[in-house]
């Protein structure tokens, strides 16, 4: 059985809490950089509005990716899923604007491409879970480990926006 589309909101996730400066993290696994999609998948962030202050090209060893995905360590595709993770560069970043982490898994897609909408990175680009091109944090909790995980202190740039005044109201 699929998993349900994603239910699209005009409402942010914490309207109490609205950040222009929250931020996520992105990943685009090896098959989305093997492909070629490293520039398609960046523009889509940033002419949605987001802000890049973090990226790099990285092939992690088996133990990072490990800590990245503990939840899933008692999965039966969790292997599998370290070996695709560590077959080849991986392109790291941290995007930042209003309601960065729901709005950039919006971005993505459903985690099984053919759940995916179109229009979706996953829903136009993916058709296996297994391959799903890119990863983004899952809660703002989340989003702040991945970034301490993936990032080291000094790898964030810090930058106004030109754009800013014309993004938000
Ligand atoms: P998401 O990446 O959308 O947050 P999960 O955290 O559930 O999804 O899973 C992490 C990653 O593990 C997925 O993006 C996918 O690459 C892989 N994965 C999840 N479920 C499966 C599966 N049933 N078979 C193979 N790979 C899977």
């Amino acid at each position: 059985e699929r998993p349900a589309t994603p239910q699209l909101s005009v409402k942010p996730e914490n309207p109490d809490k609205m950040s222009t400066t929250e931020q996520t993290f992105i990943a685009i696994k090896p098959d989305g950089v093997q492909r070629g999609l490293v520039g398609p998948i960046i523009s889509r962030f940033e002419t949605r509005g987001f802000k890049l202050v973090a990226i790099k090209l990285v092939t992690p060893g088996k133990e990072h990716l490990e800590a990245h995905y503990a939840d899933l360590k008692e999965k039966s595709f969790f292997p599998g899923l370290i070996s695709y993770m560590n077959s080849g560069p991986i392109c790291a970043m941290i995007w930042e604007g209003l309601d960065a982490v729901k709005t950039g898994r919006t971005i993505l897609g459903a985690t099984n491409p053919l759940a995916s909408a179109p229009g979706t990175i996953r829903g136009d680009y993916a058709l296996q879970t297994g391959r799903n091109i890119c990863h983004g944090s899952d809660s703002v909790e989340n989003a702040k480990k991945e970034i301490a995980l993936w990032f080291k202190e000094g790898e964030q740039v810090s930058w106004k926006s030109a754009l800013e005044s014309w993004t938000y109201e």
